[in-house]
């Protein structure tokens, strides 16, 4: 195929571990990538997935890094993205990880409380960012929120240095996770949007991919 780019995509959470058996994390089946991986595939271009602790089984033809901490993540990119055409970034990232991972189990003994000390995990888009690193590649963020869904996924669009973000609103009725449709909004940086109610993931990522060719960025 004449147009074959190289699509590097992120799904899943990530875990970032206290000790040998526990973690914080997101919510996150990592749908949204897998699917994105799959059309991209699907339409004849070179697929990297970094892919955090997930369910799903892998995808013929997808080159797949297996990751768990932010940190990984990062790494992972870092040597991925100097040959990339696109970057879709659809993993939760955990934005805090425990100070200390301790190597051990730790046991509960007496404690009727305990306090984790967190510090903040690198922001990998920021990172990536650079405009060294990013030149002229596609970046797509992606994000939920809970409120004020168009101001805070414009902050992060510009914030972050990106082309397009997918902005989903968390409703208590209807959750947007796992198999679910969801119905997000896809905004570039020239503040259009792209309104798509209860869609299947897979039939957002098809309209995603024809999106960035309209927009003669694919
Ligand atoms: O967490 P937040 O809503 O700010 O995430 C928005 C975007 O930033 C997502 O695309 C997510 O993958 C990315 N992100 C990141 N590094 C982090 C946290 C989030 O690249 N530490």
């Amino acid at each position: 195929m004449k147009s074959a780019k190289t699509v590097l995509i992120t799904a899943g959470p990530t875990r970032e571990y206290l000790d040998p058996v526990r973690f914080i994390s997101n919510e996150s089946s990592g749908t949204v990538g897998y699917e994105l991986a799959r059309e991209a595939r699907r339409l004849g271009h070179r697929v990297i997935l970094v892919l955090g602790p997930t369910q799903l089984p892998a995808i013929a033809g997808v080159e797949t890094i297996k990751v768990q901490s932010a940190v990984d993540m990062l790494k992972a990119l870092q040597s991925k993205i100097k040959g990339a055409d696109v970057l879709f970034m659809s993993a939760a990232v955990a934005d805090f990880t425990p100070v200390q991972k301790s190597l051990q189990k730790i046991k509960r003994g007496e404690r009727t409380e305990m306090i984790v000390r967190l510090k903040a995990n690198p922001d990998i888009l920021k990172t990536l960012g650079d405009p060294k690193v990013k030149k002229n590649k596609v970046y797509v963020g992606f994000c939920i929120e809970t409120q004020n869904l168009i101001a805070n996924a414009t902050k992060k669009l510009l914030g972050k240095n990106l082309d397009y973000i997918v902005a989903t609103l968390l409703e208590s009725r209807k959750s947007p996770f796992g198999a679910n449709a969801f119905s997000p909004t896809i905004l570039n940086k020239n503040g259009d949007a792209l309104v798509l109610e209860a869609e299947n993931k897979r039939n957002f990522a098809r309209k995603m991919f024809k999106l960035l060719k309209q927009e003669k960025r694919i």
